[in-house]
């Protein structure tokens, strides 16, 4: 089944919103198989916004995710990337639709709530930036039955 990487940010971990943000994936029915807690370093942080690193605005980027630990997080479920998108909502979050979490929770283009992959290829790489194999537990949630088709199950 198709994975995605989240990752919960320093202005959600301050704010008190983390069992918030999870229950909105788990109430989706989305099954959680990694989960940590980590200080992101600057290397780190360079490699994951590779595409905003030339931008006036990354060091205040760098700024903000290093002001406490982040949550690291892997989804599975069908077309998990794209539904995981769509619960977070657009990047600014003065035009996100209110029910997405950044619609709820975000009034910045910074301060973001969460970062979600933006396509299958880069939850590929970002789930691997973050997590060994190892660390990626396989597990049978036992609603599976009631959330999927017998042929959505795959
Ligand atoms: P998304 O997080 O929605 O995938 P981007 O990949 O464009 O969006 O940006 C990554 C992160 O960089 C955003 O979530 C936000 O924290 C920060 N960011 C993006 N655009 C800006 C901006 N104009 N000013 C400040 N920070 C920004």
């Amino acid at each position: 089944m198709e994975r995605t990487l989240v990752i919960i940010k320093p202005d959600a971990i301050n704010r008190g919103l983390v069992g918030e943000v999870i229950d909105r994936f788990e109430r989706k029915g989305i099954k959680l198989v990694a989960m940590k807690m980590k200080h992101l370093d600057d290397k780190i942080l360079e490699e994951h916004y590779s595409h905003l690193v030339d931008k006036p605005f990354f060091a205040g980027i760098k700024e903000f995710m290093q002001r406490a630990p982040s949550i690291l997080i892997v989804l599975e479920g069908r077309k998990v990337v794209d539904v995981v998108r769509k619960l977070a909502g657009v990047t600014e979050g003065t035009e996100a639709m209110p029910g997405t979490i950044r619609g709820d929770f975000s009034l910045s283009v910074q301060n973001t709530i969460i970062h979600a992959s933006d396509s299958q290829e880069s939850a590929k790489k970002e789930v691997t930036r973050f997590f060994t194999e190892q660390e990626i537990l396989d597990w049978d949630k036992i609603d599976m039955e009631v959330i999927y088709s017998d042929t959505e199950k795959e």
